[in-house]
C-alpha cells in the first residue's frame, strides 16, 4: 500500500461537519472549539521506519516525537496547548528506557507550554511506536492554511536548510513563537513547516493554493551542514537545501509589502529570508531562477538537473 494513495482515499471519504473548518490536507485540522478556533494534529513515529534505536537515545527520541507535532501547530500560526501521548512498547523494553523516553516527551512539552493530559500505553510484540496528538489555540487569530497563497506573494523561510541528517533532525526547535508572531503581525497568506524538504513542501502549498512559484536559487539559505553533507555525497549543497527533509523551518507566503517590512526589521531570533514569489500568471509548477535570470522547472519531489 502507498501512503499517498491511502490519504487520497481518506480525503474522499471524510465527513462534513459545521464544527470542522479544515479537515485532512493541512498541517493540522481547524475545528470550532467552545472558545474560538482550535487546531488539532497527530504524528506517529515507528521504529524501523522513522528511527532506529541504535542511532537515537530515548530522551532525544521523546523530544523528536513531540517536536514534530509542535511544528505542525506552529505551521498553522497557533499556540500549542494540550497533548495526548500514546506509546506501544515492545514487551522487552527496560523500565529505564521508558522513563527516559517519557522525560524527553514531557520536558519538551513543558518547555513549550504544553500540558500532557493523558494518552494510552500498550505493550506487545511489535516495534516501538510513539503517537503524539496536540491541540492548539488560535487565540482569536486566523489559522494559516496551505491553501491561501496568492499570485504576487513573496515566499519566505526561517533559518537555514539542508543537511539535517548530520544532527539537526534530532535537535530542531519548533518555530512556535515565531509562527504566532508572524501570524499576528504580518498577515500571512499560507504556511507549512518543512518536514519533507523545501521543494516538496513548497509543492504542497502550490497544490493546495492552485498556483505556481519561482524560487531564487541564490537566495535559498543553505546550512553549513548542507555543505558538509555535499562533500560526502558529491551532490551540490543547493540540492540538499531543496530536498533534505526534517528542517522543521517555516515556509510561508505573504504580501510583498509585508515581506519588505519583515526583511527590513526582522524582530525574530531566527533569520528570515525571501526566497521567491508566487507567479502572477496562471502558470502552475515550481521553477528555480539562477543568477543569470534563467528559469528551469524543478519537480516538487526533488531537484532536477536539466
Ligand atoms: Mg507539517
Amino acid at each position: 500500500m502507498r501512503e499517498s494513495i491511502y490519504i487520497k482515499y481518506l480525503k474522499r471519504i471524510q465527513g462534513v461537519s459545521k464544527d470542522v473548518l479544515k479537515g485532512i490536507g493541512d498541517d493540522a485540522a481547524v475545528i470550532r472549539g467552545p472558545k474560538g478556533l482550535c487546531v488539532l494534529t497527530t504524528d506517529t513515529l515507528l521504529e524501523g521506519t522513522h528511527f532506529r534505536l541504535k542511532d537515537t537515545g530515548p530522551r532525544a527520541l521523546g523530544k523528536k516525537a513531540i517536536t514534530t507535532s509542535l511544528s505542525d501547530i506552529a505551521a498553522m500560526g497557533c499556540r500549542a496547548t494540550i497533548a495526548l501521548i500514546s506509546i506501544a512498547f515492545p514487551r522487552s523494553t527496560p523500565m529505564r528506557f521508558a522513563r527516559q523516553l517519557t522525560r524527553g516527551l514531557n520536558d519538551t512539552a513543558a518547555k513549550y507550554g504544553v500540558t500532557v493530559v493523558g494518552g494510552d500505553t500498550v505493550t506487545g510484540r511489535g516495534p516501538l511506536l510513539i503517537n503524539v496528538t496536540i491541540l492548539g489555540n488560535a487565540d482569536g487569530l486566523r489559522p494559516v492554511l496551505r491553501s491561501g497563497a496568492r499570485p504576487g506573494d513573496a515566499i519566505m523561510v526561517t533559518g537555514e536548510l539542508g543537511g539535517t541528517i548530520l544532527g539537526k533532525h534530532l535537535r530542531f526547535e519548533p518555530r512556535l513563537k515565531e509562527a504566532v508572531y508572524l501570524n499576528k503581525n504580518f498577515g500571512l497568506h499560507s504556511m507549512i513547516d518543512i518536514s519533507d524538504g523545501l521543494s516538496l513542501d513548497m509543492g504542497h502549498i502550490l497544490e493546495e493554493s492552485g498556483v505556481g512559484a519561482v524560487l531564487y536559487e541564490e537566495q535559498i539559505p543553505i546550512s553549513k551542514a548542507a555543505y558538509t553533507l555535499a562533500r560526502r555525497t558529491g551532490k551540490n549543497p543547493l540540492h540538499h537545501a531543496l530536498t533534505d527533509g526534517e528542517d522543521y523551518e517555516l515556509l510561508f507566503t505573504l504580501s510583498k509589502s509585508h515581506a519588505e517590512r519583515l526583511v527590513k526589521k526582522n524582530p525574530l531570533k531566527v533569520p528570515v529570508t525571501r526566497i521567491g514569489h508566487i507567479r502572477l500568471d496562471k502558470g502552475r509548477g515550481l521553477f528555480l531562477k539562477d543568477k543569470a535570470g534563467k528559469l528551469r522547472r524543478i519537480r516538487p519531489e526533488g531537484y532536477e538537473h536539466l
